[in-house]
């Protein structure tokens, strides 16, 4: 049996039906940029995450961008990013100008620990950038005190956890600002690039609008120097569809996980720590083993493909050859990305699947003790 660690192909072919008459709809419309249709699905996402505004934009690491610009972060400033992250956060504040000042995790949940962001902080920070990542929020309540205590903005960003809730409220208006990818392998994908920001700020948000689209809050008025950013309405349409089923799909997966947790209970691997007051929405299902490169090829072996969040830390990657951190210099995040695998947890994947992948996990870890 093979089991795909994503299997994009068979989540569209559910939804075939819904989607193609919507994109058909948009194309014929003759509306290609901006119009109702890029209108509905940023009111629809508003509703969803229960906040008040939502501006569409082209990609992930562009609404971090745009967030950034929009709190008036630039050359010379600092911002506050985890160690453990996708580098798409750190480029977004490079991008800017800025320099990444990383916070370690916690590395119970892999998210930013909240009690190393004061150590963090100097005159020249300018905002604080958490991720949810693997799909679980960031420790939000305690962020946010500290941020508010230093006078602090709050991006956070969530390219991994569409529909994942901190206190039982889904993530979204938590922050200042909130961004959004919807990359086809995030839980809520378009069929291409997009993203998006969420925020209860109108000013922001307005703002947000203006520097998607040249700087230009009415045609032809540049009163900054803008981006062109915006989210086409083809993927709009796409994602509308698509929202409806987020909640079905982000159960299969807590289902799978449920399951996960209690076969893998008592093994050799350390499991996912979710705090009783978090819901993630499992973007990710990631476990951490000593000898995490010897289990993988076992599990390749077995018809299990599985995939590393992240083999090398973003301060280890060239692109920041000279940040001046080398080996050693994030240990929490190093380590992380040495034994960290993550595991298949498609919606689409059935019983037999998700079997297999238990079967095969625990036959390797015998042979590996
Ligand atoms: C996917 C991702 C991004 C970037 O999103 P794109 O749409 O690919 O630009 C940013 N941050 C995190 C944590 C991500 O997982």
């Amino acid at each position: 049996m093979k089991v795909p660690f994503l299997d994009l192909r068979s989540a569209y072919d559910e939804i075939r039906g819904e989607i193609e008459p919507a994109v058909l709809a948009s194309l014929r419309s003759g509306q290609f940029i901006g119009g109702p249709d890029v209108a509905g699905f940023e009111a629809a996402f508003a509703d969803y995450c229960n906040v008040g505004h939502c501006v569409g934009v082209a990609n992930g690491l562009e609404a971090l961008q745009l967030a950034l610009v929009a709190l008036g972060v630039g050359e010379g400033d600092e911002v506050i990013v985890p160690s453990n992250t996708f580098i798409a956060t750190w480029l977004a504040v490079s991008q800017c100008g800025a320099v990444c000042v990383p916070v370690e995790p916690d590395p119970r949940t892999y998210n930013m620990d909240p009690d190393r962001i004061a150590a963090a902080i100097t005159p020249r920070t300018r905002a604080i950038v958490p991720v949810h990542l693997y799909g679980q929020p960031a420790e939000l309540d305690a962020i946010l005190a500290v941020a508010r205590a230093h006078g602090l903005p709050v991006i956070e960003d969530a390219a991994q956890a569409q529909g994942a809730r901190y206190r039982g409220r889904r993530i979204g208006g938590h922050g200042t600002l909130c961004t959004w990818s919807f990359y086809p392998g995030k839980n809520l994908g378009a069929l291409g690039d997009a993203g998006a920001i969420t925020t209860d700020d109108a000013a922001l948000a307005e703002r947000l609008r203006s520097l998607r689209n040249y700087g230009a809050p009415v045609r032809y008025q540049h009163d900054e120097r803008g981006f062109n950013s915006r989210l086409d309405p083809v993927q709009a349409v796409a994602l509308a569809v698509k929202l409806r089923h987020l909640d079905r799909w982000n159960e299969r997966r807590a289902a799978i996980a449920a399951h996960y947790l209690r076969a893998f209970a008592g093994s050799d691997l350390i499991l996912p720590h979710v705090p009783d007051h978090l819901a993630p929405v499992w973007h990710l299902f990631c476990v951490q083993h000593d000898r995490r490169d010897e289990l993988r090829e076992r599990l390749r072996a077995a018809g299990v493909e599985t995939l590393i969040h992240y083999p090398v830390p973003p301060h280890l990657q060239n692109a920041y050859a000279d940040f001046g951190a080398g080996i050693g210099s994030f240990p929490e995040a190093e380590t992380i990305a040495q034994r960290i695998l993550s595991l298949p947890i498609d919606p689409m994947m059935d019983d037999a699947q998700r079997d297999h992948v238990v079967a095969a996990v625990l036959e390797a870890l015998d042979a590996l003790r």
